[in-house]
């Protein structure tokens, strides 16, 4: 087989990335980027691409990490991300569960089915809270392909079509204070992401989270890889039917505010504060 010339591969990639910020409008001139930036390669990826983009498109850009608390895994990550930001000028901004929630991933792992759910949550609120206050139109992730079909199938498996408004490169803004997200690599497959930072020899995190292979997720991920194995193509078309059939409508969704911590949430108490009682219960006990 033809050995691939990285040239070619890395404009593929800016162009496969580009062609999406511009047919979805993810960026405004003058917009405030926040980048979710875990060290792993999705999004240190989404950080070089952006960067690379910044004066094209006219906007600014700040990093965000989170620490969850995951020993032996997350300060590897967060250690590339500090890398990646400083080589490319770019100010990174860290904020970690313990600070905010009074507790590490780690010590709510065996209160649920997944240490994927909690962590979700809680990332989500935190990521969401951090790019507020520093002021961000928009909030970039990682998200690639892959990880759009799994989340789309994952949905479907559980009949939860709510989650359906969440699909798709771009989120309009359903409330004041959750800033919008974007995901410059929804066309990118998750190999070509591994292959760009293999090729470009990219200081990134490549282990994987000790938690993920007790999720759904995983399970998904396996299963479309199967596929994919046996039927090339198979990825890009469920996106693509997928694409079709909803067309991104974006069903209006009614939101308020969590009474406890003001963030925003379609519930009284929102779904992180709920878990930070459940979880403050369970560990005032042991
Ligand atoms: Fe969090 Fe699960 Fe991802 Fe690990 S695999 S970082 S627990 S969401
Ligand atoms: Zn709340």
């Amino acid at each position: 087989m033809k050995p691939l010339d990285p040239n070619k591969f890395n404009k593929y990639i800016m162009n496969t990335a580009r062609d999406v910020i511009q047919e979805y409008q993810l960026i405004e001139p003058d917009d405030r980027i926040v980048i979710g930036l875990s060290g792993g390669k999705d999004s240190v990826l989404t950080l070089h691409i952006l960067v690379n983009l910044m004066d094209e498109f006219d906007f600014e850009l700040v990093a965000v990490s989170i620490d969850e608390g995951i020993i032996g895994y997350r300060s590897n990550g967060i250690d590339a991300a500090r890398a990646n930001a400083t080589k490319l000028g770019v100010e990174l901004v860290e904020g970690s569960f313990k600070e905010e929630f009074g507790f590490t991933l780690d010590q709510t792992a065996d209160l649920y089915q997944s240490a994927c759910i909690p962590c979700g949550v809680f990332r989500r609120q935190l990521l969401n809270k951090i790019s507020n206050e520093l002021g961000a139109d928009k909030v970039a992730t990682g998200h690639n392909l892959d990880d759009e079909i799994q989340s789309f199938l994952m949905s479907v498996f559980k009949a939860d079509f709510r989650r359906f408004s969440k699909f798709g490169p771009k989120l309009d803004r359903i409330h004041p204070n959750l800033v919008p997200r974007i995901k410059p690599l929804w066309k990118i497959p998750e190999k070509d992401v591994g292959m760009w930072a293999v090729m470009n020899e990219v200081d990134v995190h490549f282990a994987e989270c000790p938690y993920s292979q007790s999720s759904l997720r995983a399970k998904v991920k396996n299963y479309l890889n199967q596929m994919e194995g046996k039927r090339k193509g198979t990825k890009l078309s469920i996106l693509e039917s997928f694409s079709q059939t909803f067309k991104f409508q974006k069903k209006a969704i009614i939101m308020g505010q969590c009474k406890l911590c003001g963030e925003p949430s379609s519930l009284n108490v929102c779904k992180a504060c709920e878990m930070v009682e459940e979880i403050k219960n369970h560990l005032s006990k042991k």
